[in-house]
């Protein structure tokens, strides 16, 4: 369960750069938000900022009503996916799932119960032995996915996840993402500049540029406005 607002955000960096003009967004629980423009118009200083990874200048970002900033980092639930998934390569597909359960403290009976489950829902209930590179570019990349669902957190970020994938496997993900999103129901920002991507897997789309938002609606809506 989790809602984001984000009123008049702005984020000017260390050397005077202003990456963000003064964003608006509301966030609906259960929503699947994503977030296209051109390279540099500030995507992943958005994204960062939500993860809390990024301080910001001015404005407010609040999740389920408080602020991000004011969160403790057990209390910041959020999961983030790049495309860069890196996985531990010394780790089974097991460990690398149940490390940051681990990290938590969560009982071993739940890390294995809940490991279990994620790859079951991922098709990776046979993989859970392998190394990382015994596995192809597609499955290291629902390991990365299993990582941040076996969280259950309450928010899912994705960084263009799929940009090193093939064109058929980056299909085929993305459909799977989209039904995966569907049945969690975990709030999403998802950043790509894959114009079809977005199409495809948005509840809503918003389009940026220069560090502002231009756009934003369903695709329908931004498809159909002339
Ligand atoms: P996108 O993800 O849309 O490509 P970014 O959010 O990465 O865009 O970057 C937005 C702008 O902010 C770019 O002009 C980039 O050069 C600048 N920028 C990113 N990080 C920093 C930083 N640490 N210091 C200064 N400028 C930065
Ligand atoms: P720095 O690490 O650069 O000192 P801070 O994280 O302390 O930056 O934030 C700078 C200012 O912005 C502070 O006044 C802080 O309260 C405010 N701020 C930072 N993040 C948020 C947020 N998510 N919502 C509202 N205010 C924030």
């Amino acid at each position: 369960m989790a809602t984001l607002q984000l009123s008049a955000l702005q984020k000017r960096y260390a050397n005077g750069f202003v990456a963000l003009h003064g964003v608006d967004l509301a966030v609906e629980d259960g929503e699947l938000i994503v977030i296209v423009g051109p390279s540099g118009c500030g995507k992943s200083t958005l994204l960062r900022t939500l993860a809390g990874l990024e301080s910001i200048t001015s404005g407010e970002l609040t999740i389920n009503g408080r602020r991000v900033n004011e969160l403790e980092p057990a209390e910041r639930d959020i999961a983030m996916v790049f495309q860069n998934y890196a996985l531990y390569p010394h780790m089974s597909v097991f460990d690398n799932m149940a490390y940051g359960l681990k990290n938590r403290g969560v009982p071993k009976d739940d890390i294995r119960r809940r490991v279990n489950a994620t790859a079951e829902l991922l098709d990776l209930g046979a993989l859970l032995d392998r190394r990382p590179r015994q596995l192809s570019g597609g499955q290291r990349q629902r390991v990365a996915m299993g990582r941040a669902i076996v969280r259950e957190p309450q928010v899912f970020l994705f960084d263009e996840p799929l940009s090193n994938l093939d064109a058929k496997l980056r299909v085929q993900m993305r459909l799977e993402i989209r039904r995966l999103q569907k049945r969690l129901k975990v709030t999403s920002v998802y950043v790509t500049h894959d114009q079809t991507e977005a199409m495809t897997l948005a509840d809503r789309l918003v389009v940026m540029n220069a560090g502002r938002v231009e756009q934003c609606g369903t695709p329908m809506a931004l498809y159909e406005r002339p």
